[in-house]
C-alpha cells in the first residue's frame, strides 16, 4: 500500500486558480463605510500593493505565480499527500483517508504560501515595512520569515492571550528579525484606548487588525498584510488544492469528502476551491469546513455586511459573522478565533456548494491525540478540528460500510503548541 504521494519540483503550480472565473454568479463587493458604496479599489492601495488589489478584484481564471515566489515555494513545495493508514485502522473505517501535509513548511503551516507572495509584491512596489496581526502566531511567524527572505521589516501585533500562551511563536518572529507586540498594546492610539477602558483585555483578532492597520497608515512606505479572509489570500493558497488534485490523479482516486478547519478560510479555501469545477459535475462531493463550537461564525453567525476589525477601519464585507465586537473565549486554537469568514467561502456555503460543522475543543483534541499516536505527527490545535471532522465522517462510513475517499488539509503541526496538549 502506498503511503506517500510525492510530486517533483516542476510540479509546483505555475498559476494560482481564481474560482470567480467559474462561478455562475458575482460576489457582493466590499462596501466603503464612508459612503456605503462599493469600495473604490484605489483606496485600498494605501494598505496593499497594487498587484494584490488587482488580484482581489479580478475574474481572470489563472494568475501567473512570479518566478521569485515559485523559487521560494521550492523551499518546501510540493508538499506530500499522505494516506493516513494508521488513523483509518484506529477508526475501523472502510474509508480511505488522505491528508495534504502543509505542516512541512519552514514555519509549520500553510500560511507561508501567501506570506511569500505578499512580501514579494510589497518588495517590488517599494514597501520597506509591513505590519500585521496574528492570532496563534502562525501567521506572524510566516510573515516574519517571508520578510526576512525578501528583506522587509515586519511588525506583528499578536492577540495578548496567545502571546502569553505561546511564547515560542514570539521567539520565532524575533529569530526572523521581526518585531512583535502583544495586542492590545500601548504602541497605537487604538490599543491605548482599549487598555484604558479594559486594562485586563485578552485581545482579539479584530483588535489586533485595527492596531496593525493604524500602524501601517501612520508610517511611510509601510503596508498592511492580512493572513486570511481576503480573496487574494485564498487565491495564493490554491497551490494546495492544485497539487492535491495532481496527487489524487497519480493514485487514481477521486474525493467524496473534502475537509478543512476554518478560521478565516484561507487553508480551507486554498485546499477546496480548485475542486469547485468538480463539485459542479459531481453533486455528491461534500466539501466541509470545521469551525470551533466556541467561535461558530457559520453555524451561529449571520450572513450580512460587517466590518473585519473592531475599530471599523476595514471595508465592510458580505460574510457570515458573529459581529465585529465578538470576543471569543480563549480556546487553544487561536487561529480559529475570528468573528467573520472569507466572503468567497461564505457565499459558497450560502449557495450550498459547501457546508460547515462545529467541533468542540475537547473532541478536536481527542482525535488530534489519536492522529498523533497512529500517524506520528502532532497536529496544530486548529488542524485538530479538521481531524475530528474527518473522524465523524469516517465513523459514519464505518456504520454504512461505504468505501469513500476522504481528503483533508493538514494545515499545520503542533510542535510549538505542545502546552495546549498538557492533560489531554
Ligand atoms: C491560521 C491557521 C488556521 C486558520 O486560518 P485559515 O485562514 O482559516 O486557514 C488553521 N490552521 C493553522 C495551522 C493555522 O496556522
Amino acid at each position: 500500500m502506498r503511503r506517500f504521494v510525492y510530486l517533483k519540483e516542476e510540479d509546483i503550480p505555475k498559476y494560482w486558480y481564481n474560482v470567480k472565473a467559474d462561478l455562475p454568479f458575482d460576489l457582493d463587493p466590499p462596501i466603503d463605510p464612508q459612503n456605503m458604496k462599493p469600495m473604490d479599489p484605489q483606496k485600498l492601495e494605501v494598505l496593499f500593493p497594487k498587484a494584490l488589489v488587482m488580484q482581489e478584484g479580478t475574474k481572470e481564471r489563472y494568475i501567473e505565480i512570479p518566478q521569485k515566489v515559485r523559487e521560494a515555494y521550492a523551499l518546501y513545495r510540493p508538499t506530500p499527500l499522505v494516506r493516513a493508514i494508521g488513523f483509518e485502522k484506529a477508526l475501523k473505517s472502510p474509508a480511505r483517508i488522505y491528508y495534504k501535509n502543509e505542516s512541512v513548511s519552514p514555519t509549520g503551516s500553510h500560511k507561508l504560501n501567501t506570506a511569500l507572495a505578499q512580501a514579494y509584491y510589497n518588495l517590488v512596489e517599494g514597501t520597506t515595512k509591513i505590519s500585521t496581526e496574528t492570532g496563534a502566531g502562525q501567521w506572524g511567524s510566516a510573515l516574519a520569515f517571508a520578510g526576512a527572505y525578501f528583506n522587509l521589516d515586519v511588525n506583528v501585533f499578536m492577540v495578548k492571550i496567545s502571546f502569553e500562551q505561546k511564547p515560542a511563536r514570539k521567539y520565532m518572529v524575533n529569530l526572523f528579525n521581526g518585531k512583535i507586540h502583544p495586542s492590545p498594546s500601548d504602541f497605537t492610539n487604538y490599543g491605548k484606548k482599549i487598555l484604558e477602558i479594559k486594562p485586563d483585555s485578552t485581545g482579539s483578532l479584530g483588535m489586533a487588525i485595527s492596531e496593525a492597520i493604524e500602524f501601517a497608515l501612520s508610517k511611510e512606505k509601510t503596508h498592511y498584510s492580512l493572513g486570511s479572509v481576503l480573496d487574494h489570500v485564498l487565491l495564493h493558497q490554491t497551490v494546495i488544492g492544485q497539487e492535491t488534485q495532481k496527487q489524487l490523479e497519480l493514485v487514481g482516486e477521486e474525493p467524496d469528502v473534502l475537509i478543512g478547519c476554518f478560521g478565516g478560510g484561507s487553508n480551507f479555501g486554498g485546499f477546496t476551491l480548485p475542486f469547485i469545477p468538480l463539485k459542479m459535475k459531481k453533486k455528491s462531493l461534500e466539501i466541509v469546513a470545521c469551525e470551533p463550537t466556541e467561535c461558530p461564525s457559520f453555524t451561529k453567525g449571520e450572513y450580512k455586511y460587517d466590518y473585519g476589525d473592531t475599530a471599523h477601519l476595514t471595508p465592510m464585507l458580505k460574510m457570515y459573522t458573529l459581529g465585529s465586537e465578538f470576543v471569543p473565549p480563549p480556546i487553544y486554537a487561536g487561529g480559529l478565533r475570528y468573528h467573520g469568514a472569507s466572503p468567497i467561502i461564505s457565499r459558497l456555503v450560502k449557495e450550498n456548494y459547501m457546508k460547515a460543522i462545529a467541533i468542540p475543543q475537547d473532541e478536536a483534541f481527542e482525535y488530534a491525540k489519536l492522529f498523533a499516536i497512529t500517524e506520528g505527527i502532532i497536529p496544530a490545535p486548529e488542524t485538530s478540528h479538521a481531524i475530528a471532522g474527518v473522524a465523524r465522517y469516517a465513523k459514519e462510513f464505518a456504520k454504512s460500510g461505504e468505501e469513500k475517499v476522504i481528503v483533508f488539509n493538514f494545515s499545520g503541526h503542533g510542535l510549538l503548541d505542545l502546552n495546549s496538549y498538557v492533560g489531554k
